[in-house]
């Protein structure tokens, strides 16, 4: 009889978030398969256990899986784990996990801390929709076709960023989506942890030049009554504040609920093009 892949969520940040059920699954696992194989042990002796552990992260998973897929086979028990968190979540494990199913291995899920839940829970913002976007895309290219697939979307949007981005992506924000409420959640569950509300430009603003610790952003779905009913005189204080025609466009199309066509045509209009 094969065995079980258990795929067991750790903590984020404070090492007691972790449930009973994890760690007696740790504690009963034949081998641990872990992102961060050094973080895991000091979490594992934190709470008294000392197991068996590989490393499976970005650049070995692919050659890890046919190991660790025969020593299931052969009945054996293994722990995924991450250095934070859930697995999966922009972290290894798909691969491991999509071969068990394709190998009729059974996969029993550990829940516990997730970034992103944990910041939707206490970001005050909309949770009956809302959508987990992964890292904030780094390139303009990419940020314009987010703006395009998902600014008209009804759902709180979640995104994980690094630190050092972090200033730059809300300035994007204040650009693209500037009646929107952003919560800016940093250093859930740690001793610095601190949340962030509002427009984007006052969440920049709080923020200062504060670029450490580890942060998730939510963007509040777009309100269903434009906030601005003078199109013109927007659209003439965008251009004044020196935003460009594509961005100028961006903010009218989310503010007065104009399409991003009729939007880029009074901009236009507006610059004599
Ligand atoms: N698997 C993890 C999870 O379940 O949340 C996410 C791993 S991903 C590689 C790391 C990112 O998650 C960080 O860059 C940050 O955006 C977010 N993150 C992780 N821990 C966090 C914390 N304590 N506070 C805020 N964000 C956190």
């Amino acid at each position: 009889m094969s065995g079980t892949l258990h795929v067991v969520s750790v903590p984020i940040g404070n090492a007691d978030d972790i449930t009973l059920r994890a760690l007696r699954v740790l504690r009963t696992a034949h081998l641990v398969a872990a992102e961060d194989t050094r973080s895991t042990s000091a979490l594992l002796a934190h709470h008294g256990l000392s197991v068996r552990l590989v490393a499976l992260h970005d650049h070995n998973e692919r050659e890890q899986v046919d190991h660790l897929v025969s020593r299931l086979q052969r009945g054996e028990l293994i722990a995924l784990v991450s250095e934070a968190g859930t697995p999966l979540v922009n972290d290894p494990g798909f691969r491991l996990v999509r071969a068990c199913i394709d190998a009729g291995i059974d996969i029993d899920v550990v829940p516990g801390a997730c970034a992103a839940v944990a910041a939707l829970t206490g970001a005050g913002l909309p949770v009956d929709r809302w959508l987990y976007a992964g890292f904030f895309p780094r390139e303009t290219g990419a940020r314009a076709r987010l703006a395009d697939e998902l600014g008209g979307l009804r759902a709180t949007l979640i995104f994980y960023e690094s630190p050092q981005r972090l200033g730059a992506t809300l300035e994007w924000l204040a650009t693209a989506w500037p009646t929107r409420e952003v919560c800016v959640a940093r250093n859930l569950t740690k001793q610095h942890e601190q949340w962030l509300r509002g427009p984007a430009t006052e969440v920049r603003a709080a923020l200062g030049d504060e670029d450490r610790g580890e942060v998730v952003i939510l963007v509040a779905p777009p309100t269903e009554a434009p906030l601005v009913q003078d199109a013109d005189a927007f659209a003439r204080d965008l251009l004044a504040r020196g935003l460009d025609p594509r961005a100028a466009r961006d903010a009218l199309a989310e503010a007065t609920g104009l399409s991003r066509r009729d939007a880029y045509r009074k901009v236009l209009d507006l610059l004599g093009r």
